[in-house]
């Protein structure tokens, strides 16, 4: 049993100092370099070669070619276990972690994630003759 002198000084040390916890939402917590928070597409550097698809422990990914050269990311949040396999096996770096954390949604649909492909570069125009 502790004894009232002892718990006594544990309280009054306690008192004094600063909280071990963080006031979240109001203060943000920031992220450790290297950390696994949502993953971020980098659509002009995809090649379509479906690498990060094939690897993906929880098949949250789908890549789908719209236009020459030109690929959209889906990925299914709600499944996405953030172990960044998919960045690693990307050989274009088409894909990386971000620090982002706060994904949380009321409604499952606002979890499904679309990164869009660049737009189509302007067509030249064709010479007058
Ligand atoms: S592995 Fe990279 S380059 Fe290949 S489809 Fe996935 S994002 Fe695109
Ligand atoms: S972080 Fe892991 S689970 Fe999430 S999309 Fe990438 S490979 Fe799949």
């Amino acid at each position: 049993m502790i004894k009232p002198g002892k718990m006594l000084r544990e309280v009054l040390t306690s008192f004094f100092q600063k909280p071990a916890t963080v006031l979240y939402p109001y203060v943000k917590v920031l992220m450790p370099d290297r950390f696994r928070g949502k993953i971020r597409f980098l659509a002009t550097l995809c090649i379509g070669c479906k690498l990060c698809m094939r690897d993906c422990p929880t098949n949250c990914i789908t890549i789908t070619k719209v236009g020459d050269k030109r690929f959209q990311a889906e990925f299914d949040l709600d499944q996405c276990i953030y172990c960044a396999q998919c960045v690693d096996s990307c050989p274009k770096k088409a894909l990386e972690s971000t620090a982002d954390y706060e994904l949380a949604q009321l409604q499952r649909n606002k979890l499904k994630m679309i990164y869009h492909a660049e737009p189509p570069p302007p067509q030249a125009a064709a010479p007058i003759e």
